[in-house]
């Protein structure tokens, strides 16, 4: 049935396993590892990725973006800490905190919310306080002013201050100066609030990025994301430092192949025009499987082992490439739109930059109607 499948995203967790050791030989020993599992860890499934590392005991739990991408890890089972990085809504606390789901912070009034959420419920909640210290996304600002907010957060009862985190803005370029200059600022806040009594038990700063190349900034944990899925947070980052393993592979099948002439027009606009007569194969995957229109004319798949370039514009749900170099292409044949297929591969930042977009962000729109199938 599995060969018949239109189109399946085969995700290696060995892959996964591997990755994660790698990532944590480089780090120093006792920092732990958050893995980021939002976005349903970057499209690959968090519920499958957080209970294959959920025992690693340097793991110490997972970050998600939304109270629901939390919840729905509760809900499998997955034990270990789970930090909420984004805002949350009042609303929900009370079901955060029933699930001692631990959340970002910064303001004293989400942390008083969380708080009355801790009393209904007379157990204490924990919070990380998010610091900005040049993302300017969200967080407390890293100066004299947030310290009295802060003290008056640290004396809330029913709350505890869990951990304390700033988030690159910068850190995947070449000059990661930028970076050092935020993990500066957040020292020397992390140093303002222990001389006012505020001990931080755990501090948080390295990404993926910061993890590979910042080994100052790996304090007692680092957040990993993209790394985990063997992609590079850049490509301006050495991959020498930690060697990843590719995690996910697309593959489909040929779903028709036909014989066109001289002059025969290609899909929608009709923007691609057979410059002789050429043999095509039509693939049926589309840009509501995540695979970006803005493919059209640009990319190409790998079939026997060899580069089939997309011929006109890519539709919904199907496209067309040209296989007149490729003899013996038929309907049922492996296409692989993402991963290797012999001395070929077709990796993700190729997608990313032949379809203008981002790596992270064509790996997050790979659709839910794409099934993921765990090897
Ligand atoms: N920490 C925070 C606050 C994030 O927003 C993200 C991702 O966007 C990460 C960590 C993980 O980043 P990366 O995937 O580059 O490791």
């Amino acid at each position: 049935m599995e060969k018949f499948s239109r189109v399946k995203a085969l995700v290696d967790l060995d892959a996964v396993a591997y990755n994660f050791e790698a990532m944590h030989k480089n780090i120093k020993p006792g920092t732990k590892m958050i893995a980021v599992v939002k976005a349903d860890a970057y499209g690959h499934g968090a519920v499958p990725i957080a209970r294959l590392v959920q025992d690693y005991d340097y793991i110490w739990g997972f970050a998600v973006a939304t109270e629901e991408e939390a919840l729905s890890l509760r809900e499998a089972g997955i034990r270990k800490p789970i930090l909420v990085l984004g805002l949350v809504f009042p609303e929900c606390m009370e079901e955060l905190a029933k699930n001692d789901i631990s959340i970002a912070v910064s303001s004293i009034s989400l942390a008083r919310e969380y708080a009355k959420a801790g009393r209904k419920l007379s157990k204490t909640v924990k919070i990380h306080l998010a610091v900005d210290t040049g993302m300017t996304r969200i967080g407390f600002h890293d100066g004299s002013q947030s310290l009295e907010e802060i003290k008056n957060i640290s004396k809330l009862p029913y709350l505890e201050i869990e951990g304390m985190f700033t988030h690159f803005a910068r850190a995947d370029e070449y000059d990661v100066s930028p970076a050092k200059t935020q993990l500066d600022r957040f020292l020397a806040f992390a140093s303002l609030l222990e001389e006012n009594g505020i001990h931080i038990p755990m501090k948080h700063c390295s990404n993926s990025a910061g993890l590979i190349r910042m080994q100052e900034a790996n304090l007692d944990a680092v957040r990993a994301g993209i790394t985990i899925y063997g992609v590079y947070p850049s490509q301006q980052v050495e991959k020498h430092i930690v060697e990843l393993k590719p995690v996910m592979e697309l593959k489909s099948h040929v779903s028709f192949v036909k014989k066109i002439t001289k002059g025969t027009a290609v899909s929608y606009g009709g923007t691609f025009i057979a410059p002789k007569d050429m043999q095509l194969a039509t693939i049926p995957v589309g840009y509501a499987d995540g695979y970006s229109r803005q493919l059209s004319g640009k990319g190409w798949v790998l079939i026997h082992e060899k580069k089939a370039p997309i011929c006109g514009r890519v539709c919904m749900d199907q496209f067309m490439v040209d296989v007149t170099e490729i003899p013996g292409v038929k309907t049922g044949d492996e296409v692989t739109l993402l991963g290797k297929d012999g001395q070929e591969r077709i990796d993700i930042d190729t997608l990313g930059d032949l379809s203008g977009r981002f790596s992270y962000e064509f790996l997050c729109q790979i659709s839910s109607r794409v099934p993921r199938i765990y090897i």
